[in-house]
């Protein structure tokens, strides 16, 4: 029995790792189109700012594979899947069996477009391959811009800056940072304390078009406001790789469609990860491909384990800024409460959003002791009063 895994990612690592404990005897095989073994992709941003070596980025060490019979075969592109005849179609036309299969091939970057696109110096950043070209360039770059005020592109922000950038501009285009996960005091904050690491961050921003002749020399937004720089990074977001997956019969909306159980409409075909749309939802998360690949592997062992759902959770990684969101922290429902406590010289700020006397969701910003306690109440949704949920802030 084979089971072929398309994706080297925390998903498909995941998968293989659930399977080798339950299966000892089935064949494993990781294709992934990518240069290098398995790298947690948060770490990039750690890269580009120099404070960890490309040696630090694998996850596992080769013997780790080699001890659970895991083949991992890299520079391989899956073009085509044909679920009748149980193959996948290789870059080189060659078809490779198998008796299981688990998409796990992710995301892409999404470069929106943004006239002259094309110019050498602009960069979206998704892969080791990505950060290593943003770090050749950045050799010769005094100034970038930053498209897309999202966790990624603040992250990058920071580290450029960190990197030792001259001037780091962060472009969002609402009227504050994070506008769907967090609300007016906390974005407030969060811009102040990030212009004090040096990153500028330009708000109501719609990006026009890149300029420059040969190569990047800076962005004209739509408002006439122009911003010089030799190098822009593109953070607008992500989209599941499903383009070999055209024509094969496997269900895709946004990503690939799948079931409680992991489970596409074609037999045998399974989906974990950034790539997996659940009940309509695409996650783009890491801990998603964590509870994921426990349900396909178990699936594939003839086990029962559901995927229920996880509560969203981000952190951002600035050094200096720590800012967790959990769950439903900025809901437009007025029927929703929310207690916020910030300290009297605005360096901190936290928030829980009860709904029917129930912790839905809360913000931590500079309030790290307080982040494991919320996130704890929000994926139970624990049951609290104003009151309580205030003394508790207030510790
Ligand atoms: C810079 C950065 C920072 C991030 N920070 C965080 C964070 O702090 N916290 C968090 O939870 N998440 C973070 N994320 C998101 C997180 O990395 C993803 O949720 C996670 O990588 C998803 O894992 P995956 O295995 O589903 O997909 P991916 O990691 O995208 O892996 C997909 C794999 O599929 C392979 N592949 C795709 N198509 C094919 C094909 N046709 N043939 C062969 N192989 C193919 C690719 O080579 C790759 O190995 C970050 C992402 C980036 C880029």
């Amino acid at each position: 029995m084979r089971c072929l895994i398309v994706g080297n990612g925390a998903a498909g690592v995941n998968v293989a790792k659930a399977l080798r404990e339950k299966l000892p005897e089935l064949e494993i095989v990781v294709l992934t189109r990518e240069d290098d073994p398995y790298y947690p992709r948060p770490m990039l941003v750690e890269l580009l700012a120099g404070a960890v070596s490309e040696e630090q980025l694998p996850f596992y060490s080769s013997p780790w594979y080699q001890q659970r019979r895991i083949e991992v075969r890299a520079r391989t592109t899956v073009e085509g899947v044909d679920p009748a005849a149980k193959t996948v179609r290789l870059r080189d036309g060659v078809p490779l069996a198998y008796d299981q299969l688990v998409l796990a091939s992710g995301c892409n970057a999404f470069l929106p477009p943004i006239e002259n696109n094309q110019l050498p110096g602009v960069f979206t950043l998704r892969t080791l391959a990505d950060a290593r070209a943003i770090r050749r360039w950045m050799a010769d770059s005094q100034q970038a811009v930053i498209v897309g005020g999202g966790f990624l592109g603040l992250e990058a922000a920071h580290s450029l800056k960190r990197a030792g950038l001259e001037r780091v501009v962060a472009l969002e285009t609402s009227s504050r940072l994070l506008p769907r996960q967090l609300d007016e005091e906390g974005a407030a904050l969060l811009q102040r304390l990030l212009a004090e690491m040096g990153v500028e961050v330009w708000l109501n921003a719609s990006s026009q078009a890149f300029f420059g002749s040969g190569k990047l020399a800076g962005l004209a937004l739509a408002d006439g406001r122009r911003v010089a720089a030799e190098m822009a990074l593109v953070s607008t977001g992500v989209r599941p790789e499903v383009s070999y997956l055209e024509g094969s019969g496997v269900e895709t909306k946004r990503g690939v469609v799948v079931d409680d159980h992991c489970r596409t409409n074609q037999p045998d075909v399974y989906a974990a990860g950034d790539v997996a749309e659940w009940r309509g939802q695409l996650w783009g998360i890491i801990p998603a491909a964590l509870a994921q690949a426990p349900v396909v592997a178990a699936q594939i062992a003839g086990e029962d384990l559901l995927f229920s759902g996880i509560v969203p959770s981000n952190t951002l990684k600035v050094v200096g800024v720590d800012l967790a969101i959990f769950g439903e922290a900025n809901p437009q429902d007025p029927d929703c409460q929310q207690v916020r406590v910030e300290d009297p010289e605005g360096r901190s700020y936290v928030k829980m959003v009860l709904r029917d006397h129930r912790v839905v969701g809360a913000i931590a910003l500079n309030k790290r002791k307080l982040q494991a306690k919320l996130a704890q109440l929000v994926s139970q949704r624990a049951e609290m009063e104003p009151g309580e949920a205030e003394r508790l802030l207030e510790n």
